[in-house]
């Protein structure tokens, strides 16, 4: 592992074709998200007034059995939630997309901000919070916040209750997401990013684990240690926006003006 270069880093990305950003709840709390653990970590070490575990008002299970309750706190969190956008550091990885077409994102977040800033090339693995769907006819819809939501969204088609396209605890990953993301691993990287997330989930440690039989190289952003700092070559111990903005500046690129949706 070196100390930051952010010069060798741009030649890296120089000289690369296919980059893979791997991101997590660290980058957007640069948006003034909060970091939780997954969706649940607003309610970290506390129960709910029903007095379960969060992890379990917001699983698959609940929301079959009792979906006011997974709404509640679905509603709960989108508020939380409500009014960031993507940053300077979501928007470079984007740009970096029309520089380099074969850049790839793999995201564990939920809020879209990826899409938004302008990155096309995305895998969301755990879905989108603005994307609801009915699970008994299918009916979909956009919902930009949920604002409008009255304690569960219900279906205009059938009248049942419709459930938000993200993972939930104790769900498969969509199965769309998974394919692509096979594919790309199948024709693998050249440079690896790994960004604001500790790695805990398989899916998600195992492209830097990958890296080695591609002959990629791997670098990571984030101010913390996690589960694939002793196997990366470049540790940027630092938020993603400081970090993206000093690559791009080294890679002797205009940095785009900000800022944008923060509100
Ligand atoms: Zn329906």
């Amino acid at each position: 592992m070196k100390q930051p270069d952010f010069t060798e880093i741009a030649d890296l990305i120089d000289q690369s074709h296919r980059i893979l950003f791997i991101t997590g709840a660290g980058l957007s709390a640069d948006s003034g998200l909060p970091t939780y653990r997954g969706i649940g970590g607003l309610y970290d070490d506390a129960d709910t007034e029903e007095g379960m575990p969060i992890e379990v008002a917001l699983s698959g299970d609940m929301l079959r059995q009792r979906p006011e309750i997974t709404w509640k706190y679905l509603l709960q969190v989108e508020r939380a939630c409500r009014g960031a956008g993507f940053n300077l550091a979501h928007r470079l990885i984007a740009e970096l997309e029309r520089l380099k077409p074969q850049t790839w994102v793999l995201t564990q977040n939920i809020d879209g901000f990826h899409r938004a800033a302008g990155s096309q090339q995305l895998i969301e693995i755990h879905g989108k919070v603005g994307e609801l769907s009915c699970p008994k006819c299918h009916y979909e819809m956009i919902a930009n916040d949920y604002s409008q939501i009255d304690g569960m969204p219900i279906c205009p088609r059938c009248h049942g209750v419709m459930r938000p396209n993200v993972v939930l605890f104790g769900e498969m990953l969509p199965e769309p997401a998974v394919e692509v993301l096979h594919r790309e691993m199948m024709r693998g990287f050249d440079l690896v990013f790994s960004v604001g997330t500790t790695s805990v989930f398989p899916y998600i440690s195992q492209p830097v684990f990958e890296a080695r039989k591609w002959n990629a190289k791997v670098i990571e952003i984030n101010p913390g240690i996690t589960e694939v700092s002793p196997f990366v070559h470049y540790k940027l111990p630092m938020r993603a926006v400081e970090a993206m903005e000093a690559i791009w500046e080294a890679m002797g690129q205009p940095v785009p003006q900000q800022q944008a949706a923060l509100s």
